[in-house]
C-alpha cells in the first residue's frame, strides 16, 4: 500500500517538496520573495534529522539575524515533536563567536576575547587617527572604518594589504600606520571587531587544518539563508567547512572512522533581494554556485504564498528594471486581493499622519498592531512618524534606533563587566574609568597609558602600579580603589552568577547610586534603565543556570536590529527597510517613496547604485499579505533644509492600474494654486470588501497629480501649515506656550484663536481654528506665528 504522506512534506508543492527531499553534495534554492525558501530550508533540517540521515549535531545553519535562528529553532524542534539539542541554527557572527570561543588559544587570543561593536571599532579608530595625526591626511573616522571593513570582508589583512600598497603614495602609506595601529591595538586588547569574527575564524581554518578538519567532520549538513547577501568572507568559511576532510589532519583516535566526504551544502537566496553591496555582500557568490560546487543541483520556485496578486504584479514589474538578472515571474493563487494604495501629502507630516489614520482604520477592521510595519529608508525619517503615533496613541517600536544596548549607561555597565572578563581590554577601562565620577580626568588617563607604552604592559597593568607613577595621593587612591573592585570581582567571574557580578560591580564602585542621586531627571530614566540591564542577567541565568560571564557577553554582543522584534507585544513596527528583510505583515506603510529618498541619493556613489536601491524597493514590497501602502511627501524636511521632492521613479514602473491614489484633503482645491488639467477627483471613500483607506482622502489619478503641478510654484515658497523655515533657515519660537483661548496670528494663514495644546515642551502642538483658512496644527516651537 502507498505510504502515508509524511507530515514533513504536508502541504509543499512539488518544487518545494523536492527542495526538501534531494540528497547530494550541494543544492542550491532560488526564488523569489515568499517562495518558501526559509520554510523549506527549516522542513529540510527537520526531514534530515528525521530520517536519521543526521544527529542534530551535525546540523550547521546560518540565518540572517538572531530572531531568524530562534525561530527556526523552535520551528524545527515543533515539526519534530522534539527539543534538538547540539543542533547550531545561528547567524554568521554567532556561529564564529562560538567557535573562536573555543579556538582562539590557537592564535594568540583569549577565550574571554572582547567583541568590539562598530561604535567600539570607532572609537579605536579616532585614538589612532588622532595619534597619527592622520586628519592632516583628509582620514575621517567613517572613511577609515569603512575602508577597514571593507578590506576585512575581502579577507585582506595588514600583509596582503601592504604588499599591494603604491608606498609613493603619502596617503596610503598613511592609512597602512592605521589598519596596522587598529590591527595591533585589537590583538592587544584581546578584541575582535565585527568582521574579524567571520575573517579570523576563516584565517584560523586556514592556518590550522586539524582545526578545520574538526568542524568538518562535525557540520555534516550546512544550510545558509539569505545566501545574497553573504560577502566574500562569509562565503570563504563555507568554502572551508565544506571542503573534504583529510584525515591526517583528524586526531589519531578519529582517523579512518568513517570515510567522510566534504559536508552537503544547501543555500537559498533571491538575487533580488541583495541589498548589502555597501557593506560587501557580493551577489557573484549566488551566481557563481555552480561553478564552485560542481554538479549542484540547482531548484526554482515560482508559487509565492506571502502576497495578493497585485503585490506580486508590482513587484514583479518593478523588479524586471534590473538588468543582469535572471527573470523569474512570481505568481500566487490568492486573488488579486485589494489595490496598493498611494498617497501623496504636502508634507512628512501629512504623510504621516495618513499613515496613522490608516493604521487606526485597519485596527479598527481587526488587524493587530502587530501585523502592520512601516518602512523607511532613511532613520530620520522616523521623526515626523513617532510625532503624530504619540499623538494618535498608536502603540508602535522602532527597530534599530538607539538600541537598549547602545545607550551610554548601558554601555557603561557593559563597560565593567568586560573589564571584568577580559583585563587587556582598553577601551572598557577607558569607558568607566571616571564613570562615575571618581577624579580620575582625561590627563591622568593619558598618562596611565603613557607608562602602559613605556613598559610594555596593559592599561590595567600601568593603573595597578599607579602608586609608582607620581600622581596625588587622591588620584592614586581611586586608581588603586577601582582596580581592587575589578581585580576582586574578577576573581570570580569564571563562576559567579551574572547578575551578581553586575550588581557587586554597580553597587561596590558607586555607579547606580550615582544615578539615583542625581537630581538630573535624565538619570532616573538612566537608572530604570541599568535595573533593566539586572532583570536581562537574571533572565539569562535563569535560562542558562551554568552560564558564565562570558556567555553573557556573548549571547547579548550580537543582537541586531530585526532581533529587538517581540511579536508577543500590539505595536506596529517601524524600521529601515534593511531591516525588513525575512519578515512579513499583513499590511506593510512604504515611505518617503520620493526621488532622493528611494533611490537615495548618494547610492549613484555606492557599489550597486540604483539597482541596489530598486532591490530594496523590491524587499519592501513583497513584505505585505494583504495591503501595501507607498507614500510621499510634496516637500519634505531634510538634508537640514526643505526640499521639494518628486515621486520615484520605481512609482512609474508599477503598472498604473494597480494603484489607488490619494492625496492630502484640499490638495485639489484649497488655497489657490493651479488646478492640473487632468485631474480625476473622485470623493466615494473606500470600496466595499477591501480594508482601510475609508475616510477622508481624497482619490486622484497619479501620484501628487494635483501636488507635481503645484510642486514648482511651491518650491519658491515651501510653505504648508506644519513648514516652519523660510528657504532653509529654521524659525525657534523659543519658550512660547500657548493655551486653549489665546489669539495668535500666523505669517500666512492670519488671525486666530487656538483651541487646543496636546504634547509638551518642544513637541508641543497648537490647534488653531483660523478666520480665513480654517484649523490647522502647529507645532509651537516652530510655527511662524506670534502671541496677540
Ligand atoms: P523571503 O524571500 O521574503 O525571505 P521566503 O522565500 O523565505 O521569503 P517564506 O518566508 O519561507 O518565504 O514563506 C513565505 C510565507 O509563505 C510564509 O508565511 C510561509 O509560511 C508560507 N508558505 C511557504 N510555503 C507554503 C506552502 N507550501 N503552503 C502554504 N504556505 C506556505
Ligand atoms: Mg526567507
Amino acid at each position: 500500500s502507498e505510504p502515508t504522506e509524511s507530515p514533513l512534506l504536508a502541504g509543499l508543492n512539488p518544487q518545494q517538496r523536492e527542495a526538501v527531499e534531494y540528497r547530494g553534495p550541494a543544492l542550491l534554492i532560488v526564488a523569489g520573495a515568499g517562495s518558501g525558501k526559509t520554510s523549506v530550508l527549516t522542513r529540510r533540517i527537520a526531514s534530515l534529522i528525521d530520517s536519521r540521515e543526521a544527529w542534530p549535531s551535525q546540523i550547521l545553519a546560518i540565518t540572517f539575524t538572531n530572531k531568524a535562528a530562534a525561530e527556526m529553532r523552535e520551528r524545527v524542534e515543533s515539526i519534530l515533536g522534539q527539543a534538538s539539542e547540539g543542533m547550531w541554527i545561528s547567524t554568521f557572527h554567532s556561529a564564529c563567536v562560538r567557535i573562536l570561543r573555543r579556538e582562539a588559544e590557537h592564535f594568540g587570543f583569549g577565550k574571554n576575547f572582547t567583541i568590539y561593536d562598530s561604535a567600539d571599532s570607532r572609537a579605536l579608530i579616532k585614538r589612532i587617527i588622532r595619534d597619527l595625526d592622520a586628519d592632516t591626511f583628509g582620514f575621517t573616522v567613517s572613511g577609515v572604518a569603512g575602508k577597514i571593513s571593507k578590506l576585512k570582508n575581502e579577507l585582506s589583512d595588514v600583509e596582503s594589504y601592504a604588499r599591494g600598497a603604491n608606498f609613493n603614495d603619502p596617503q596610503e602609506r598613511v592609512f597602512l600606520d592605521i589598519f596596522r595601529e587598529y590591527t595591533r591595538s585589537l590583538q592587544a586588547a584581546n578584541a575582535f571587531d565585527f568582521d574579524d569574527l567571520i575573517g579570523q575564524t576563516v584565517y584560523l581554518f586556514r592556518a590550522f587544518p586539524q582545526v578545520a578538519a574538526l568542524y568538518q567532520r562535525r557540520f555534516r549538513h550546512i544550510l545558509v539563508d539569505e545566501y545574497q547577501d553573504t560577502n566574500h568572507a562569509q562565503y570563504a568559511l563555507i568554502r572551508e567547512l565544506t571542503r573534504p576532510i583529510e584525515q591526517n589532519d583528524l586526531p589519531l583516535d578519529l582517523q579512518g572512522r568513517g570515510a567522510l566526504g566534504p559536508a552537503s551544502l544547501t543555500v537559498v537566496g533571491d538575487s533580488d533581494q541583495s541589498i548589502y553591496a555597501f557593506r560587501g555582500a557580493d551577489i557573484r557568490n549566488i551566481v557563481e554556485f555552480e561553478r564552485d560546487y560542481v554538479g549542484a543541483k540547482v531548484i526554482l520556485l515560482e508559487q509565492n504564498y506571502r502576497s495578493t496578486q497585485n503585490i506580486l504584479s508590482a513587484a514583479n514589474a518593478v523588479i524586471a528594471n534590473n538588468f543582469d538578472r535572471i527573470d523569474k515571474k512570481l505568481f500566487t493563487v490568492v486573488g488579486d486581493g485589494d489595490k496598493i494604495v498611494g498617497f501623496t501629502g504636502y508634507s512628512q507630516h501629512d504623510e504621516a499622519q495618513f499613515v496613522a489614520d490608516e493604521v487606526t482604520t485597519l485596527h479598527g477592521e481587526g488587524v493587530d498592531y502587530r501585523n502592520m510595519a512601516v518602512f523607511y529608508r532613511t532613520n530620520a525619517q522616523t521623526r515626523a512618524l513617532e510625532e503624530i503615533f504619540i499623538r494618535s496613541a498608536i502603540p508602535y517600536r522602532v527597530l534599530g534606533g538607539t538600541k537598549f544596548y547602545e545607550r551610554a549607561e548601558i554601555k557603561d555597565a557593559f563597560g565593567y563587566l568586560i573589564a571584568v572578563a577580559n583585563p587587556a581590554d582598553p577601551m572598557a577601562l577607558r569607558r568607566i574609568m571616571n564613570t562615575p565620577k571618581r577624579g580620575i580626568g582625561g590627563v591622568t588617563e593619558a598618562n596611565l597609558q603613557s607608562w602602559a607604552d613605556a613598559h610594555g604592559v596593559t592599561l590595567r597593568e600601568s593603573m595597578r602600579a599607579a602608586g609608582e607613577q607620581g600622581f596625588g595621593p587622591k588620584i592614586t587612591g581611586a586608581i588603586l580603589g577601582l582596580t581592587k573592585i575589578l581585580d576582586e570581582v574578577g576573581e570570580t567571574a569564571d563562576t559567579a552568577p551574572v547578575p551578581d557580578i553586575l550588581i557587586t560591580l554597580l553597587e561596590r564602585t558607586g555607579f547606580i547610586e550615582a544615578l539615583r542621586a542625581s537630581r538630573d531627571p535624565q538619570d532616573e530614566a538612566r537608572a530604570e534603565n541599568v535595573e533593566e540591564l539586572i532583570a536581562v542577567t537574571k533572565d539569562f541565568q535563569k535560562n542558562n543556570p551554568e552560564g558564565t560571564l562570558l556567555e553573557f557577553l556573548t549571547e547579548t554582543s550580537l543582537v541586531a536590529a530585526a532581533d529587538e522584534i517581540d511579536d508577543s507585544s500590539g505595536t506596529v513596527s517601524l524600521m529601515t527597510l534593511h531591516t525588513a528583510k525575512g519578515l512579513e505583515y499583513d499590511a506593510v506603510f512604504l515611505t518617503g517613496v520620493e526621488e532622493d529618498l528611494l533611490p537615495h541619493r548618494m547610492s549613484a556613489n555606492e557599489p550597486g547604485g540604483p539597482a541596489e536601491e530598486r532591490r530594496l524597493f523590491y524587499v519592501g514590497i513583497t513584505r505585505a499579505r494583504r495591503k501595501l501602502y507607498l507614500s510621499l511627501a510634496m516637500t519634505r524636511a531634510q538634508f537640514g533644509d526643505v526640499t521639494v521632492a518628486m515621486p520615484s521613479r520605481y512609482i512609474q514602473e508599477i503598472p498604473p492600474e494597480l494603484i489607488d491614489w490619494r492625496q492630502s484633503p484640499g490638495m485639489a482645491t484649497s488655497r489657490g494654486g493651479t488646478q492640473p488639467r487632468a485631474l480625476n477627483v473622485r470623493r466615494d471613500g473606500g470600496s466595499s470588501g477591501s480594508l482601510g483607506t475609508g475616510s477622508g482622502y481624497e482619490r486622484t489619478s497619479a501620484p501628487g497629480a494635483t501636488a507635481l503641478a503645484r510642486a514648482a510654484a511651491r518650491a519658491a515658497q515651501p510653505k504648508t501649515e506644519w513648514a516652519n523655515t523660510v528657504t532653509g533657515k529654521v524659525r525657534d519660537n523659543g519658550d512660547l506656550t500657548l493655551v486653549p483661548g489665546d489669539r495668535i496670528r500666523h505669517t500666512d494663514f492670519g488671525d486666530g484663536k487656538v483651541t487646543a495644546v496636546t504634547g509638551v515642551g518642544p513637541k508641543s502642538v497648537a490647534e488653531v481654528q483660523f478666520e480665513k483658512v480654517g484649523r490647522k496644527r502647529l507645532l509651537i516651537k516652530l510655527a511662524p506665528i506670534e502671541k496677540l
